[in-house]
């Protein structure tokens, strides 16, 4: 019943609002990884769009006016995670907040152990516990394309957030039933210890020596390489793609890989 009704919601916010389609090409153009993806998959991602800006409030601060092509690029890449999950996933928050620029937080924040958090270095973006996701709009720009970035600052706090779904950001999301959380975390464990063992000999890795930090920001940079350079991850963690693929229900090398045929 709940899940009838809420479909019948989506087809109606999808009959009443909708992306131009001079916005959805230049928000598509300003995110060069996505030139893989088929027609079809893009027409989804398009609807997931409409019904994420219709939930979420995507809000300038510092005086950073948030513009149309602004908020496609970031609901795009949010989206990308969710193409074939539930967007339930970013259930529990409204907001995204967008600074103009690093920005120094001004919050604390108490963790499931009740212990309280405050941060004041600069960051370019933060996924809030039960809060808001909070983005640099200048480290988005930077971010959108992969290739001179090495990164992608959206996919990075949105996989956070899906983390954040059954407590911390452990680098353990919220699984489906067919899933083993025991398979998950030995995936996991192993190839984070081989990947801090890499950066503290002081190997130039290929992915993001960041990802080093901690379990939940491995499983976030993962989640960034897996989306925009899925080859990267198939060829130096082929078991972590793996349950990546399962989790996400998505095979990027396959759009990525050439295909003999063309
Ligand atoms: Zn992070």
């Amino acid at each position: 019943m709940f899940d009838a009704l809420k479909r019948l919601r989506r087809q109606r916010v999808l009959r009443k609002s909708a992306l131009p389609d001079a916005l959805w090409s230049d928000a598509c153009r300003a995110l060069p990884f996505l030139a893989s993806y088929t027609p079809d998959e893009l027409a989804r991602l398009r609807d997931i769009c409409v019904l994420f800006l219709d939930a979420k409030g995507i809000i300038g601060a510092q005086g950073h006016a948030v513009t149309p092509l602004q908020r496609t690029i970031i609901a795009i890449q949010a989206c990308v995670l969710v193409l074939n999950l539930d967007l339930d996933l970013y259930e529990g928050f409204e907001n995204i907040v967008v600074y103009p620029d690093e920005f120094i937080p001004d919050w604390e924040w108490e963790d499931e152990a009740g212990v309280v958090h405050r941060n004041d270095a600069p960051l370019a973006g933060e996924a809030m516990p039960r809060g808001p996701v909070v983005l640099s709009w200048r480290d988005i720009e930077a971010s959108a394309d992969w290739d001179r970035a090495q990164m992608n600052l959206v996919i990075h706090e949105f996989a956070h957030k899906i983390d954040m779904q059954d407590g911390d950001a452990n680098g353990c999301p919220p699984l489906p039933g067919d899933m083993s959380g025991d398979a998950w975390r030995a995936t996991m464990r192993g190839a984070y210890a081989d990947f801090c063992k890499r950066v503290a000999r002081g190997e130039r890795t290929a992915i993001d020596p960041y990802a080093a930090e901690s379990p939940g920001e491995f499983f976030a940079v993962l989640s960034e390489v897996f989306f925009a350079e899925p080859l990267l991850l198939r060829c130096s963690y082929p078991e972590v793609y793996r349950e990546f693929a399962r989790f996400y229900r998505q095979d990027p090398a396959s759009r990525a890989a050439p295909s003999p045929a063309r």
